[in-house]
């Protein structure tokens, strides 16, 4: 399989005061393959957010690389070389009604990057694309000359989806995009962007807070803890076959439907709270969470291995050097 983007090692660090440091994304490396659904999770603040605006250059990198089917994305460019990113990569946003300007039509809001990347040569045929993206979306052209407060939350989204089409990118990263939904509305909106992945053979990275919200969604997953990235395998392989303790215990949580489904698991309870990023525990940042933790936890951060494959893993119960420093 292709990749489409490749993340190597990416750190993005923000400044707090006068001398912290906020290690929002710590050493991260995953893969996002082309037309695949990835699917990133964790607890708020985990850095999921961070590492979405840093992989599509809304961010830049305190450290480390992100190649964009073949291209570092972070690398020096021309005005026009980052435009053209601009236009390959867009974003949908958790508050549809935070990111559309209250003040502009339909129209406008959909038309922005058509005008931006001069993908109409006329008004009419500026007008027309907005019609068909509405049409794509589920919407009408009834509604181009509407402002978005006269809309709901899905149709809201839906507009959302059409703005970030409107330049036909390739890749589109989802922050929480059903989050603010009513249940009933976010199996509409994910039925859409599944559609428009298969119709226009997209690349998604789908920004979630809990596991259940992404399995059927999701390809591929990777769970996040704290700024580092725990644990990274397909959906099916990480649901039957969870390796760090962390995603052990984000599973466990989550209600089993099926009754006569055999391994039930066991609840796993941690305690106490997610340490800050600005002061993050030395070695594994999950040690003071995690119910295996041991001495060598707390002194060496963990390896990211590729303990089966194409699942990665980064805790040393899977790494040959220290697993023997467990259950002594
Ligand atoms: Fe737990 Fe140690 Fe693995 Fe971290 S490295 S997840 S503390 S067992
Ligand atoms: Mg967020």
């Amino acid at each position: 399989r292709e990749k489409l983007i490749e993340v190597k090692n990416l750190k993005k660090y923000f400044k707090v005061g006068r001398k912290a440091t906020l290690k929002a994304v710590d050493d991260v490396s995953f893969h996002i393959y082309k037309g695949e659904t990835f699917g990133l999770v964790g607890e708020s603040g985990c850095g999921k957010s961070t590492t979405g605006r840093t992989l599509i250059r809304l961010y830049d990198a305190t450290e480390g690389e992100v190649i964009f089917d073949g291209e570092n994305v972070h690398g020096k460019k021309s005005t026009k070389e980052l435009k053209d990113l601009n236009r390959k990569m867009q974003m949908i946003f958790q508050d549809p009604y935070a990111s559309l300007n209250p003040r502009m039509t339909v129209e406008d809001i959909i038309a922005e990057g058509i005008d931006i990347h001069n993908l109409a040569k006329s008004k009419k045929e500026r007008r027309d694309r907005v019609f068909e993206l509405l049409e794509t979306v589920g919407l009408n052209k009834e509604h181009a000359s509407r402002y978005p407060h006269e809309f709901s939350g899905g149709q809201r989204q839906r507009i959302g989806i059409a703005r970030a089409l409107a330049v036909d990118p390739d890749f589109i990263i989802a922050d929480e995009p059903i989050s603010a939904l009513d249940v009933s509305i976010q199996a509409q909106v994910v039925n859409l962007m599944q559609k428009l992945q298969r119709e226009r053979g997209l690349t998604y990275l789908f920004i979630a807070h809990d596991l259940s919200m992404v399995k059927h969604i999701s390809d591929r997953v990777g769970v996040m803890y704290l700024g580092n990235m725990a644990e990274v395998a397909s959906s099916d392989e990480l649901y039957d076959n969870p390796l760090h303790p962390y995603t052990q215990a984000l599973l466990s949580a989550i209600p089993v439907p099926d009754p006569n489904y055999e391994r039930s698991r066991e609840r796993i309870i941690l305690e106490g709270d997610v340490p800050s990023p600005v002061n993050p525990p030395s070695g594994c940042r999950f040690r003071t969470r995690c119910p295996l933790a041991t001495e060598v936890c707390a002194n060496v951060v963990p390896r990211w291995t590729e303990a089966e494959e194409d699942h990665w893993v980064a805790c040393h119960l899977y790494d040959d050097e220290y697993k023997h420093d467990f259950n002594k």
